[in-house]
């Protein structure tokens, strides 16, 4: 196999770089995680899908990988629905996670090595905000919070590419953010430690600045350090986390771990439905619970999020779901074609196809297009193709075995869930009836206009219609 090395956009220099390991062997790299208040939404999915396309690309191209997620369990939006709701924090939080990681196994994302939560690290924060006042670049203010002084950092702003004009204004001002979330012209000295406020309830910690909470933003420099220390290959997250969230970890991480952080920024871009940002307000925002009520299946979902080119916004519509099980079932036939020809043979399963790299044949710029900067999109068009010209029902075993080995590797960078058999409705059409369909679909492609209805006469005559749609089709039973 042709192992070309991944290339990735990378936030902070704006260039197209190789994605390579510090140490040539273990790619190590950090997420932000999802914040535990509610169930996560396909927008918050669109970034966690597109990070585990990451992970399987570079896994299958033969690195190994250090992954590591933290969950976001205390914040202010994790303490405020916890008190409307009168639950324990850990006890909210912990229901939300719970969630969060069936969603994950229904998507078929791979679970990071590493899960950290913001709680379970709340001594490694007190002792990075003590190194950021110790080595003056924080400061306590009267009320016992602590805030960080963007002026002391000469390079702050270079990952957000904050222009000198924002630059001077926020760090002359001397104005401070005390909330976690807020926009490049309010830019200001920003909150490590929450001093107590009634409205925290239970939720508060001592420190050496009196009792409270740590900002969202130091979490991650606090963990990330702790995992993958003081420099690591690649940090990642939506586009909505590059100010003021990454910004602020650099500025924490540089001046109070030392060392350079991430070498490497991924972001992914929104997600959109129907054209427009997802709020509750517009009553747009899916869950998979959302979509499973409207009939639509996880496996339809990660299709949709896994094929999205991840530097573009990717417009959600209901119409692409079931485009998308359409694309699916396509491909399951074309599996279930070749698994015909070599009975006997397992379904690669994704460890094996690291373990054992095959030759990719036809499906080889499919690969190449995922090296390219995770050109998701394009990696299908090529899968199609090869489905376009490889005839299951003409191989021997060993060449359909060796195909179906290419074809799972394809699918396995993705993580395309193939429906189940009750989702589609191939298990009860007969090998004969599918090598008709497959010939009948192969000669409408050709554009041999007579073959193709002369072989849906024969389907007719055994009892079966074929509705042709744009790249697949359905097979009925009279
Ligand atoms: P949160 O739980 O809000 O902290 O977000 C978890 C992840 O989802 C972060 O990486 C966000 O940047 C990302 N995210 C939030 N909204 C969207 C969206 N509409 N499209 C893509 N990613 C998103
Ligand atoms: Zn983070």
């Amino acid at each position: 196999m042709t192992r070309v090395m991944l290339s990735l956009f990378d936030t902070c220099t704006r260039r197209i770089v190789p994605v390579e390991p510090e140490d040539g062997k273990t790619l190590r790299f950090y997420c932000c995680g999802p914040t535990v208040y509610a169930a996560a939404h396909i927008g918050n999915f669109r970034t966690f899908v597109a990070q585990d396309v990451f992970r399987r690309v570079v896994e299958l191209g033969g690195l190994r990988t250090k992954h590591v997620r933290n969950l976001t369990d205390v914040d202010d939006k994790t303490i405020r629905n916890s008190q409307v709701q009168g639950i324990p924090l850990a006890e909210y939080t912990a229901k939300w996670t719970q969630k969060f990681h069936e969603d994950c196994a229904a998507l078929n994302c791979l679970p990071p090595h590493v899960e950290p939560s913001a709680v379970g690290h709340i001594a490694e924060q007190i002792q990075l905000v003590q190194r950021l006042i110790d080595s003056g670049h924080a400061y306590c203010s009267d009320d016992g919070s602590v805030y960080f002084r963007i002026s002391s950092y000469a390079e702050y702003g270079q990952l957000a590419h904050l222009d000198s004009q924002t630059l001077d204004l926020g760090k002359t001002a001397q104005t401070r953010a005390d909330t976690d979330e807020y926009e490049k012209d309010s830019l200001a000295d920003f909150v490590l430690w929450k001093a107590r406020r009634p409205e925290d309830g239970e939720n508060y910690w001592s420190s050496p600045w009196g009792e409270g909470r740590p900002g969202w933003h130091l979490e991650c420099s606090a963990m990330s350090h702790k995992y993958l220390g003081d420099s690591f290959d690649l940090h990642s997250g939506g586009v909505d986390l590059i100010f003021p969230h990454h910004e602020n970890e650099i500025a924490q991480s540089r001046c109070g771990c030392g060392g350079s952080f991430a070498r490497l920024w991924f972001h992914i871009t929104h997600l959109l439905v129907d054209g427009a940002k997802m709020s509750k307000s517009l009553g747009n925002m899916y869950t998979l619970d959302d979509l499973a009520k409207l009939g639509h299946s996880p496996a339809a979902l990660r299709y949709v999020l896994a094929g999205s080119y991840y530097r573009r916004p990717l417009n959600f519509t209901l119409v692409g779901m079931r485009d998308a099980m359409a694309a699916l079932k396509r491909l399951r036939r074309f599996d279930d074609a070749l698994a015909a020809r070599c009975p006997g043979q397992p379904t690669p399963s994704y460890r094996d196809l690291i373990k054992n790299p095959p030759e990719l044949g036809l499906f080889q710029p499919a690969w190449t297009s995922l090296q390219d900067d995770l050109n998701t999109p394009e990696a299908l068009g090529h899968v199609f193709s090869a489905l376009h010209s490889i005839k299951p029902a003409e191989l021997e075993a060993d060449a359909a075995a060796a195909v179906r080995r290419a074809f799972h590797f394809i699918i396995e960078a993705l993580g395309l869930i193939l429906p189940q058999d009750d989702e589609g409705q191939t298990v009860d059409v007969p090998q004969e009836i599918r090598d008709l369909a497959e010939k009948r679909w192969a000669a409408r492609l050709a554009k041999d206009w007579q073959k193709a209805d002369e072989l849906r006469s024969r389907l007719a005559e055994r009892g079966w219609s074929m509705k042709d749609g744009r790249d697949s089709y359905q097979l009925t039973q009279n």
